[in-house]
């Protein structure tokens, strides 16, 4: 089934109803990517969306969740081998988890180790306030020939985004980044071939509300203004790099 849309990071499980949150991208035809935070949340949400035409799930340990789950990495290892996506993983260095930042980079580092010698997998990768340490540990423990790092949400600098570029990042935008200053600054740094759009639902909001599951219709039509092309052709621009991205 060829997708319309690609939501490339959003929290499925945190809709209230994971069920109807599924069914509301297949309607859409968006090809989801439903991150996980915990390697326990991983079996409902891969059991739920078995039968799905358009939703994949990652197996994730979220590094806002690191100081009380770490572990859950044996869980993750165990997990792994059942899917080809994993996220939400990555760091944060953001005030609130900054003490747990060392046991981060043990999770992260060991998360990147083991995607390495599964080769194929392909990675949603939060970096808030910690993108040289992320890409640093990409450059590392993950060469571009043993998987793809997609980066979710992406804050860092221009030059930074170079770097990410080089090292085979590809990176998931969303409708708040798409109307905000810095995210289109950002935005506009990334090469045309290496941007997905993402929901990053329920997280981002409209009017308070959570962004409807599997809606990236606004982040199209942000990105179309930004690029300065039309509509249908952003669409055919993010289905076309989500198409590369999963042949690599
Ligand atoms: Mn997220």
């Amino acid at each position: 089934m060829i997708p319309e849309y690609v939501d490339f990071h959003a929290h499925l499980d945190l809709y209230p109803d994971l069920q109807e949150a599924i069914r509301s991208c297949d309607k859409q035809k968006t090809a989801t990517l439903a991150v996980t935070t915990t390697p326990l949340a991983f079996k409902r949400n891969h059991e739920l969306a078995s039968s799905s035409k358009f939703v994949r799930v990652g197996v994730g340990l979220h590094p806002q969740l690191v100081e009380e789950r770490y572990g859950e990495i044996e869980l993750f290892e165990k997990l792994l081998p059942q899917t080809r996506y994993v996220g939400e993983v990555g760091l944060d260095a953001g005030p609130r988890f900054y003490r747990s930042l060392d046991l981060q980079k043990q999770v992260f580092e060991r998360v990147l180790r083991l995607c390495a010698s599964s080769k194929d997998k392909v990675l949603s990768v939060h970096s808030v306030r910690a993108t040289k340490a992320v890409l640093d540990m990409v450059e590392k423990h993950l060469p571009q020939d043993k998987g793809t790092v997609v980066l979710h949400w992406f804050t860092g600098s221009v030059a930074e985004v170079r770097r990410a570029v080089a090292l085979g990042c590809y990176f998931s935008v969303n409708e708040q980044m798409l109307s905000s200053p810095n995210g289109l600054k950002i935005v506009t740094a990334i090469p045309t071939d290496r941007i997905l759009t993402e929901t990053d639902g329920p997280f981002v909001l409209r009017k308070e509300a959570p962004i409807p599951a599997g809606d990236v219709r606004r982040a199209i039509s942000l990105m179309a203004n930004t690029l300065a092309i039309g509509e249908l052709q952003a669409r055919h621009v993010v289905r076309r790099n989500l198409k590369t991205l999963l042949q690599d």
